[in-house]
């Protein structure tokens, strides 16, 4: 019985959720008694298994085939490094790749699939918490038919960090390529350039509250000051004043910043799921009954109109 941890990679960087995926299956080791194993298929296998070393790792698998992301590369690597290793716990990430291997390779293997988990916990039975009703609610459930695939939401556990000393080494897989139904061919950009708002320390969201397209350049000019990256709520991106790849929330981004800064954001559950693991939490809203003061740590009742211009003159630049 072992743990085993597949990283995610995108365009040459291994994401950060794949670093949180081994905080939660060095927790689950522990509980089982066991080790935990973590993967990388594709890519630049040698340096992205020598970062996956981290503390608590025991094993660090490579297997290498092409580039980047290709489903029925991966379900074929993971299904057979899940067998060899006799597996009980196939923890992926619960991200667009791994939702799409994911069910295939627990159908492939007999596994027990769980998507989108924010807590686990093992007691000779696997507890896995999970958020329903869009949010609303958290649901422990028992599941005790093992083996398990179960993929992980990012930003719920804090990465693994340190140096560890895991085994490294690379796992031949024997890809069937004519079961190989896809290949990427390139990449397109959709608006908003190279900006991930999941890895900003600092990010300044602006909401309905902000009211029209031409307003937008007091936040961005706010941005701009403090060195933030703009992120907003979902009216904002489905009006098409920023690109999808700003939203965040439920249907948007997960993100994590030390400091984030909603600005006229009244904090619907779907928005906060996607903000509440922020460490510091500051709101600008007129309302001072809005939900997103219950999340708060600091809070300005006031027009962002008058707030926001104070607060760049205040970090030393010019309000538009
Ligand atoms: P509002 O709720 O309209 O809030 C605007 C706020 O601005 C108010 O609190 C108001 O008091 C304040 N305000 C107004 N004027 C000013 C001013 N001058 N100065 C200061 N404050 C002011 N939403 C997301 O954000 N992300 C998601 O990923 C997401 N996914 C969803 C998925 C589903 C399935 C569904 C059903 C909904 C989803 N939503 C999501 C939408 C969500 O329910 C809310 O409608 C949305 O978050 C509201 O955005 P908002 O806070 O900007 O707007």
């Amino acid at each position: 019985m072992t743990v085993l941890a597949v990283a995610d990679h995108r365009r040459g960087d291994l994401r950060d959720v794949s670093f949180e995926l081994l905080t939660a299956g060095r927790e689950l080791a522990d509980a089982a008694g066991t080790d935990l194993h973590a993967a990388v298929v594709s890519g630049d296998t040698e340096s992205f298994a020598e970062d996956l070393n981290r503390e608590g790792v025991d094993h660090v698998h490579a297997v290498e085939h092409g580039e980047e992301f290709n489903h029925d590369v991966y379900a074929q690597a993971v299904e057979a490094l899940a067998d060899d290793l006799d597996a009980e716990f196939v923890l992926v990430p619960n991200s667009v790749n791994g939702l799409d291997y994911a069910p295939a390779v627990a159908t492939r293997t007999g596994r027990t699939y769980v998507s989108d988990a924010i807590d686990l916990a093992y007691d000779g039975a696997l507890e896995v918490t999970r958020e329903m009703y869009g949010s609303k609610v958290e649901t422990t459930v028992e599941v005790t038919d093992g083996p398990f695939v179960v993929s992980i939401r990012g930003a719920e556990w804090p990465a693994a960090e340190g140096v560890g000393d895991a085994e490294v080494s690379t796992f031949d897989v024997d890809v069937d390529e004519d079961a190989v139904g896809s290949t990427v061919k390139g990449f397109e950009e959709v608006g908003g350039g190279d900006v991930d708002i999941a890895d900003a320390n600092f990010l300044v969201s602006i909401g309905r509250g902000i009211e029209e397209e031409e307003n937008l350049e007091l936040v961005e000019a706010l941005a701009e000051t403090t060195g933030a990256t703009l992120s907003s709520s979902r009216p904002i991106v489905d009006n098409g004043w920023l690109p999808k790849n700003r939203q965040v929330g439920q249907s948007g981004k997960q993100v994590t910043p030390d400091v984030y800064l909603a600005i006229g954001i009244s904090g619907a559950v779907q928005h906060v799921a996607g903000m509440k693991g922020a460490d510091t939490i500051i709101a600008i809203n007129t309302d001072p009954n809005a939900p997103i003061y219950d999340i708060a740590d600091y809070g300005i009742v006031g027009d962002l109109f008058d707030v926001v211009p104070a607060l760049i003159e205040e970090f030393g630049g010019e309000p538009p």
